[in-house]
């Protein structure tokens, strides 16, 4: 969390708190069609009659806040909050779930979806995950969509028997959820699909021709997916997910975001174009779990303090240390010296402040680095340089 927070923050985005639940409107006009919202959502009537939902995805309550209170553009937002739906838990997925993300509306400029999937990709990489594939495909717009999905519709119609039971009834309605189908049968009859990638118009093409370059300038590693269309209906163009192979592949998605140029006006605003992307906190540390990478928290607290006289010195020093800047904490209980001594080791401090009996009768603290062991008597008034110069 706070290396997302740094990441980020360090790339101009500001932290958004929306709230956990909106009118179901909102969600509804955003994902007709999808699961998320034809079965998934948490949905419910509160004492005054209204029709409420909890938040199923972090994108479009930002997008909300944004068309109510009209920000500058480009306004680039980042969040951490709880994503909830209705159904049964399994594994990997929860009713509650946590989920990061950023969003940045008010531009159209490919330089922004680099910008953008490069972070994410960034944060799987801080993490220590090295497993983690970077998909990337195009949706196209209003111009060259609807010629595609026409290809695709009547692509399918010739082979509706062939797929899956739940596809082959609902094919036309939704071309697009059908090459998403993990299932054999429309994975096969798919195979030979047209792609949308080979039928952007010129500047969709132009676009995503932009933003390969520049992931591509920055190192980025991207796979093209034709076959990435993401649940819901608003994504434009720039579409992209974290695929975590260490997973299982049917829940191996860690993150994934991309365009929604006609958000901003499916819930009433003006024309705004945007892009983002979401992960979900359970799932990336299912996938460190997987790979073995346990992302130790980067040492808040540098100096712990070991009092073994009454625990009184202990909280000046702390309280001193920490208004000097410096992370700082200490036991509790009075506990023995070696206890406290394992607390130390346990905090990822790097030096221990020790104050017995003889330290404080002589006005005096023990520095001890946690490392080499290597121990300095100093005055007790001079801690804070002492400290500052062993931590610098
Ligand atoms: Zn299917
Ligand atoms: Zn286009």
């Amino acid at each position: 969390m706070a290396r997302f927070a740094g990441r980020v923050e360090r790339a101009g985005y500001g932290l958004v708190l929306s709230p956990m639940f909106e009118d179901v409107g909102v969600f509804e006009r955003v994902g007709e069609g999808t699961d998320v919202v034809r079965k998934e959502m948490y949905d419910f009537e509160d004492k005054g009659g209204r029709h409420l939902a909890l938040r199923p995805e972090g994108t479009a309550s930002v997008v909300r806040a944004y068309v109510q209170h009209r920000p500058r553009p480009p306004f680039k937002a980042w969040y951490v909050a709880p994503n909830f739906r209705y159904e049964r838990p399994q594994a990997g997925r929860f009713r509650q779930h946590h989920q990061v993300g950023v969003e940045a509306l008010g531009t159209d400029d490919a330089d922004l979806d680099v910008e953008v999937v490069a972070l994410a990709w960034s944060v799987c990489r801080d993490l220590g995950l090295t497993r983690v594939d970077l998909l990337l495909n195009s949706l196209g717009d209003d111009a060259c969509r609807p010629a595609y999905l026409d290809l695709l519709r009547s692509y399918l119609a010739e082979r509706v028997d062939l797929l899956c039971d739940e596809h082959s009834s609902r094919a036309l309605d939704n071309p697009l959820r059908v090459l998403d189908c993990k299932r054999p049968a429309c994975r096969e009859a798919t195979a030979d699909a047209p792609q949308m990638l080979e039928h952007l118009c010129e500047p969709c093409r132009a676009h995503f021709d932009r933003v390969l370059a520049g992931l591509r300038a920055l190192a980025v590693p991207v796979r093209l997916e034709p076959r990435l269309v993401r649940g819901l209906d608003y994504y434009t163009r720039t579409t992209f997910e974290l695929a975590a192979s260490a997973l299982d592949s049917a829940q191996n998605a860690v993150g994934g975001g991309g365009r929604y140029d006609k958000l901003a006006e499916a819930l009433g605003g003006p024309p705004t174009t945007g892009i983002g992307f979401g992960m979900g906190i359970e799932r990336l540390l299912l996938a460190c779990d997987a790979e073995g990478v346990f992302p130790v928290p980067e040492g808040a607290v540098e100096v712990y303090i070991v009092d073994t006289t009454d625990g009184a010195a202990a909280i000046l020093v702390t309280a001193e240390l920490r208004e000097a800047g410096i992370g700082a904490d200490r036991a509790f209980d009075r506990r023995s010296m070696k206890a406290q001594f394992k607390q130390a080791d346990r905090s990822g401090a790097r030096l221990a402040v020790v104050v017995g009996e003889r330290e404080a009768a002589a006005a005096t603290v023990t520095l001890r680095d946690m490392r080499s062991g290597d121990q300095e008597v100093v005055p007790r008034a001079d801690l804070v340089d002492h400290v500052r110069k062993r931590l610098s």
